[in-house]
């Protein structure tokens, strides 16, 4: 089984993507009022999980794989209008929090392929990334696959096969609610390392429900690596001032992996 490996021209790939940092927030080190499970303000006095995470324990029995997050973003914000609009080319021109220039879709992908690819490029040889089966995508809950996410995968000339795992259920599933059983394999993947990649995180209900199931079917998630989560300064005075302490941080491309422990549950 292979490690993961990114192909292509280095170099040139790091021209590329430092180009891109002023774009990127790193996202928050582990600190006492960020939630371990998914980077965000840990909002609950005395828990170790934030209410989403906690959500996803009570849902699904499980906790949550850590989300690893490449940057943070919010709306308004050029981040947000490539993670929008690559699936979406368009809806861009008619949005009014639009915030860069109309492009071709297939250049906002190429964008996110870099940004992937730079920071996977930095993290080979971390743990989560070795010895990978397939890397597999989190199903879009609106649109037919193929994923758009699959194409920035393949954008970044991985030596692991991009393959889907999961499809859709005829579960109901809400942005904010995760649900057992609203996706399902679409194959065996008992004893699998499968690597799972999503580009939004807000409440983890999505992905969380994924990475549910793969592991019911067996399979090992290593991570569940999301290009940008979600921050809404605006939402309390404590995410502002995680956003603001953050925007104000250097960007690395390189990343203190989530424990490989699973974060303890609430009590
Ligand atoms: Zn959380």
């Amino acid at each position: 089984m292979p490690s993961l490996t990114v192909t292509g021209d280095a170099d040139r790939l790091r021209s590329a993507s430092d180009a891109l940092i002023p774009y990127l927030v790193p996202p928050p080190p582990p600190a006492a009022d960020i939630c371990p499970g998914c980077s965000s303000w840990r909002d609950v006095l005395g828990q170790d999980l934030c209410h989403n995470c906690a959500d996803v324990v009570q849902a699904l029995g499980r906790v949550p794989v850590p989300a690893t997050v490449i940057s943070l973003y919010r709306k308004p914000s050029p981040l947000r209008d490539w993670l929008t609009f690559y699936k979406d080319p368009d809806a861009a021109a008619d949005d009014e929090h639009r915030q860069w220039p109309l492009e071709p879709a297939r250049e906002t992908t190429a964008r996110l392929s870099t940004i992937t690819a730079r920071f996977l490029l930095e993290n080979v040889g971390a743990a989560p990334l070795q010895d990978l089966d397939a890397v597999c995508v989190v199903p879009s809950t609106r649109r037919q696959p193929p994923h758009a996410l699959e194409a920035v995968l393949r954008g970044v000339g991985l030596n692991v096969p991009v393959v889907s795992l999961l499809q859709r259920t005829t579960t109901p599933l809400e942005h904010s609610h995760p649900a057992l059983g609203a996706y399902a394999c679409t194959e065996p993947v008992q004893d699998s390392r499968v690597l799972l990649v999503d580009d939004v995180y807000t409440t983890g209900a999505l992905s969380q429900s994924a990475a549910h199931a793969l592991q019911e079917a067996g399979a090992h998630v290593t991570a569940l690596i999301v290009l940008a989560r979600r921050f809404n300064p605006g939402h309390d005075p404590a995410v502002a001032a995680i956003w603001q302490r953050q925007a104000a941080a250097a960007f690395s491309w390189r990343c203190d992996w989530p424990s490989t422990s699973a974060p303890p549950s609430p009590h």
